[in-house]
């Protein structure tokens, strides 16, 4: 058997295949990366490991396993994942701009067989997790994730018809003025933590969205394919990426195992 790992910055990603041929996906926290040497060291039937991921070299130095181990480029193996994940869910894209939203977000440019890193920004899933654990004390994904579903950004984002009161506001109303900018124009002094939580997803699925466009612009894609485990199970983030990527006139792909694209590609490329 071939495993692919993705030993990602937050999540090492494990892809493999099981005996009817559909793809078997698990995560284990990359700070804790003994769990994954545990899974591999528990699976005598692995002849060969493909790796790809910022933490390769840690989890190698962990492994110290006599298998054959290929490394393959992070970003050609996000790549291959995606073409994969975009053949097996019946989608037909030879150009779009992918936008790999970890722990970081790196944006890239794929035109059939070429593709190209265009950019990135630190804001990312790191970044989601990292302020609500600071503004509302919870860090467990999943939770947050829950609890922003339920919150209301009206009482902290500050939106362009909030300014433009009265009057006929130059670009769309509902449209971001300012994330967090009624908070010193308001006197509330307490906020819920599911509306703290929905306001943070969206500044950073703006920003993600935001920047994305940009490069869809300049390459003249239509679509966008958003990916990583920040989407992961995170209908909220993904309706604000949505809502704004069709605003502005581009077509936003979400991949239904969006997570594991790297430790696909890590397994394919064996
Ligand atoms: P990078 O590619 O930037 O090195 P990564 O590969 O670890 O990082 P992903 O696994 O794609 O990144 O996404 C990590 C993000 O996914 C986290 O920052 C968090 O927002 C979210 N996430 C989803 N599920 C979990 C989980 N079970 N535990 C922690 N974070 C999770
Ligand atoms: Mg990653």
């Amino acid at each position: 058997k071939t495993i692919g790992i993705d030993a990602g910055g937050t999540l090492t990603k494990v892809a493999y295949l099981n005996d009817q041929n559909e793809f078997q996906f698990k995560a284990f926290p990359s700070k804790d990366l003994s769990m994954v040497k545990e899974w591999i060291e528990s699976f005598p039937e692995i002849e060969e490991i493909g790796i790809t991921g910022g933490r390769t070299e840690q989890l190698l130095s962990k492994l110290k396993i006599n298998k054959p181990i290929d490394y393959v480029v992070e970003f050609d193996a996000t790549i291959k994942g995606v073409k994969y994940l975009l053949k097996k869910e019946g989608h037909n894209i030879q150009k779009s701009i992918i936008t790999n939203v970890g722990t970081g977000t790196s944006i890239h440019y794929m035109d059939n067989e070429k593709h190209v890193r265009v950019g990135g920004t630190g804001i990312g899933g790191g970044t989601l997790t990292g302020l609500a654990t600071i503004i509302t004390g919870l860090s467990d994904f999943k939770e947050i994730t829950e609890i922003a579903k339920q919150g209301k950004r009206e009482f902290i984002d500050l939106f362009v018809k909030d300014i433009f009161e009265g009057m006929e506001p130059p670009i769309e109303g509902h449209l971001t003025a300012s994330n967090f900018g009624k908070v010193n124009l308001l006197n509330n002094t307490s906020y819920k933590i599911p509306d703290l939580l929905a306001t943070i997803q969206a500044l950073v699925g703006e920003v993600i969205t935001t920047l994305s466009i940009q490069y869809a612009d300049m390459k003249n894609s239509e679509t966008i394919i958003y990916i990583g485990s920040t989407l992961a199970n995170n209908e909220h983030l993904k309706e604000v990426i949505a809502n704004y990527t069709i605003l502005k006139k581009h077509t936003p792909v979400f991949l239904k195992d969006c997570g594991f694209s790297g430790a696909i590609g890590a397994l394919l490329n064996k």
